[in-house]
């Protein structure tokens, strides 16, 4: 390690939480798919800062963006009327059947916001006590309390508890555990459609429109988290309209303003029944500033149908690194995942693989040490998949 990195992880050491297990790599400049580190050395970013960077590193335009809205209007709280919110909420409403829009600041954030309206809607409209969110084994919906409760991960809770009632959890493809959870307390079953911090899990679309079916048989609603798997990242605009499904609500935020914190929430105007003015709010949500920069992200991804893009470079890609696995099935267990959000699951664990990439120029993301999970930024070129895929041939060719 050099000097100045040596020089960075000691302060960072002294001054920061340690909330975080952290590369070993002192991160200074960003530009499309590339990353510089402090030591001037490039890489290329099958990472996107977890999903975020959708539109690639200090993409131009929504730079452009940013610095115009700056200069006119940063934050005046949500007392205001503001017309880039306006113009945001028009865009991402134009991408889905919902009818109303909420902005906060991160995915615990448009979670939250998605649990309490459920809760509110079945109080106050439905005329229900139903409170209790259903979410799935292996899923993440965040670390405030209440996201970290609907999480369900043991392993997170050290230290934290008591957490929030209300939540429980089924496993994922399970149709009769859900049936058997649901009872008159639920309001809602929470769910990805592709788990990402679980090591890039899709949901089958049968186990999906079944679950649908069920919520509304039983007459509960059905929230998707599109944190991760939304903003064009599998191929649709959404995770779920791969399925067909319709999910009364949606939780959104990582790409949407491809690396200023934002988060959204999506609700069909049903639900959105259940809030009324000061209901729910967050002191930055919807800011001018932030609203200005998704917009212009949005206004991108449907003008150049980033979607489409990212399913044909995901099927692209998706197809090397099959061939690897079928060139090394001693050591692969797996290649799965849609669009750009792919992981490849070894057999004997994935983090010397995932150090000699990065000692490689590669940075990608490590789930439960077995899976290579990427997520590139959707913009990447087809030049740099085959880079990445050479690579991975070397390394699990030499590895034992
Ligand atoms: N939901 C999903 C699916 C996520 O992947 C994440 C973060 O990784 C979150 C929610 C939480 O988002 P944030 O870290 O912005 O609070």
């Amino acid at each position: 390690m050099s000097d100045a990195f040596e020089k960075i992880k000691r302060e960072e050491e002294e001054l920061l939480c340690r909330s975080y297990s952290r590369y070993p790599l002192a991160i200074v400049r960003g530009e499309g798919s590339r990353l510089w580190d402090v030591d001037g050395r490039e890489y290329i970013d099958f990472l996107s800062g977890i999903a975020v960077i959708g539109l690639g590193h200090c993409n131009p335009e929504v730079c452009a963006a940013l610095e115009k809205q700056s200069r006119k209007l940063w934050h005046v709280s949500n007392l205001f009327y503001q017309e880039p919110q306006l113009d945001l909420a028009r865009k991402l409403l134009s991408t889905s059947h919902h009818g109303k829009a909420f902005f906060c600041n991160s995915g615990a954030e448009a979670n939250e916001a998605c649990i309490k309206l459920a809760r509110r809607y079945m109080r106050k409209v439905k005329k229900r006590d139903a409170y209790e969110i259903i979410s799935l084994d292996d899923c993440f919906h965040g670390r405030t309390l209440g996201t970290l409760a609907a999480t369900g991960r043991e392993s997170l809770y050290d230290g934290f508890t008591p957490l929030p009632e209300g939540f429980r959890q089924v496993p994922p493809g399970d149709l009769d555990a859900l049936k058997n959870a649901i009872s008159d307390k639920t309001a809602a079953v929470l769910l990805e459609c592709v788990q990402g911090e679980s090591g890039i899990v899709p949901l089958p679309g049968e186990y999906l429109r079944a679950v649908e079916a069920l919520c509304r048989e039983r007459d509960i609603l059905l929230i998707c988290d599109e944190v991760q798997c939304g903003m064009c990242r599998t191929g649709k605009f959404w995770a779920f309209e791969h399925s067909g499904i319709k999910p009364d609500a949606i939780s959104m935020a990582k790409s949407l303003a491809n690396g200023l914190p934002m988060g959204a929430m999506l609700a069909t105007d049903e639900m959105a029944r259940g809030f009324e003015a000061g209901s729910h709010a967050t002191t930055f949500g919807g800011g001018a500033l932030a609203s200005a920069v998704a917009a212009k992200v949005v206004e991108i991804m449907l003008r150049d149908d980033i979607a489409r893009r990212a399913a044909e470079y995901g099927t692209y890609f998706k197809e090397k690194l099959q061939c690897l696995q079928a060139r090394y099935p001693d050591k692969i267990r797996e290649v799965r995942g849609v669009g750009l959000m792919l992981g490849v699951e070894f057999k004997n664990g994935a983090r010397e693989i995932w150090e000699k990439l990065l000692e490689a120029g590669f940075i990608c993301n490590l789930s439960h040490n077995v899976t290579l999970r990427l997520l590139p930024p959707l913009t990447i070129a087809s030049e740099d998949l085959d880079k990445f895929h050479i690579a991975l041939d070397e390394i699990v060719g030499a590895s034992a």
